[in-house]
């Protein structure tokens, strides 16, 4: 089931500074003429910009994840459903399940922690990506130069400096979380980590510790796709081997519904995993593959509570 695709959750969102903001450039220090520590910058709609990485957005939500699945459950399966192994341990969990299962994509899956699962490890793809964040409006950026001594991380004691480095303090970011194959539980996972930033429980980038890095981060759109359905008088059908026809508003479906058969059991996907919405799916163009669009903000809060309400299912039964 790895290389097919049942459902795929498109999450726009955008992200703004709250105070000073700073994700490295990678190549720092190459140009002398720099500050020593400045944004990251690409060429992007015909001129250079600044931009949030993906992998670097990636990362922060992947952390931020695991603190919230960490406080919840343990740092290994020992029969719990939810637990987030620590990827940087060599003897994680989640490391050399690939050796022990061999090219099983399903018992790697299944034996994978709730993050990598999500998020991929060194033996299992991720199921979500994150696009670079551009500006949505190149004039309201701004830019400062702040000067700074940086903190060794480890031992506390100054490392470098002082130097200077650059901030961003104004802007919008635009950008996307891609999720294909999810469980509804992840979904909310996503959207519990996306709330954390927006409200400043979690900061972003360089130098959270000493306050850098608060942002809005504000989802804008989410659409909920499923390239192999058809809707039937209102009501989504799945098609192919396990074909199946859903209630009436029973329209956000996770992965392990969509494949059913022996592949729910084998992948370890939640028996039953349906969120009831009022949004109705849309027929696609070609008469294949169904769409649910959320625009608004009361239509968005819904959509997650709903997607919340079975993360906490499992999280109670844990
Ligand atoms: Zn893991």
């Amino acid at each position: 089931m790895h290389k097919r695709i049942v459902n795929q959750a498109i999450i726009k969102l955008v992200i703004s500074p709250v105070g000073p903001l700073l994700i490295k450039a990678s190549d720092q220090g190459a140009d002398p003429t720099k500050p020593d520590m400045e944004f990251v910058e690409t060429y992007h709609a015909g001129g250079r910009s600044v931009y949030l990485p993906g992998s670097s957005l990636k990362g922060a939500i992947r952390a931020h994840s695991e603190r919230i699945v960490r406080t919840i459950g343990g740092d290994s399966s020992g029969g719990q459903n939810v637990w987030s192994c620590d990827p940087l341990n060599q003897h994680s969990p989640c490391r050399g399940l690939r050796d022990i299962h061999e090219e099983d994509t399903a018992a790697i899956y299944k034996n994978s922690c709730t993050i990598c699962q999500i998020f991929g490890s060194t033996d299992i793809a991720a199921h979500a990506r994150v696009t670079d964040a551009y500006p949505t409006d190149t004039t309201e950026i701004q830019r400062e130069e702040r000067n700074g001594v940086a903190i060794d991380r480890i031992y506390g004691s100054v490392a470098v400096g002082p130097f200077n480095f650059e901030v961003l303090t104004a802007g919008e970011f635009a950008t996307k979380i891609i999720v294909k194959n999810f469980t509804t539980a992840q979904l909310a996972l996503i959207a519990l980590a996306i709330r954390d930033f927006d409200k400043q429980r979690v900061g972003l980038g360089f130098a959270k510790s000493r306050g850098l890095g608060h942002v809005n981060m504000k989802v804008k759109r989410v659409e909920i796709r499923y390239p192999t359905a058809i809707v039937n008088n209102g009501k989504l059908q799945t098609l192919g081997h396990h074909s199946k026809q859903f209630n009436s508003g029973e329209v956000i479906i996770g992965a392990g519904e969509l494949i059913g058969g022996d592949d729910q059991q084998t992948y370890g996907f939640p028996e039953s995993d349906v969120v009831d919405s009022v949004i109705p799916p849309e027929i696609d163009e070609f008469g294949l593959g169904a769409t649910l669009v959320f625009d608004t903000s009361d239509n968005i809060t819904a959509l997650w509570s709903g997607c919340v309400g079975t993360w906490r299912q499992i999280v109670q039964g844990a």
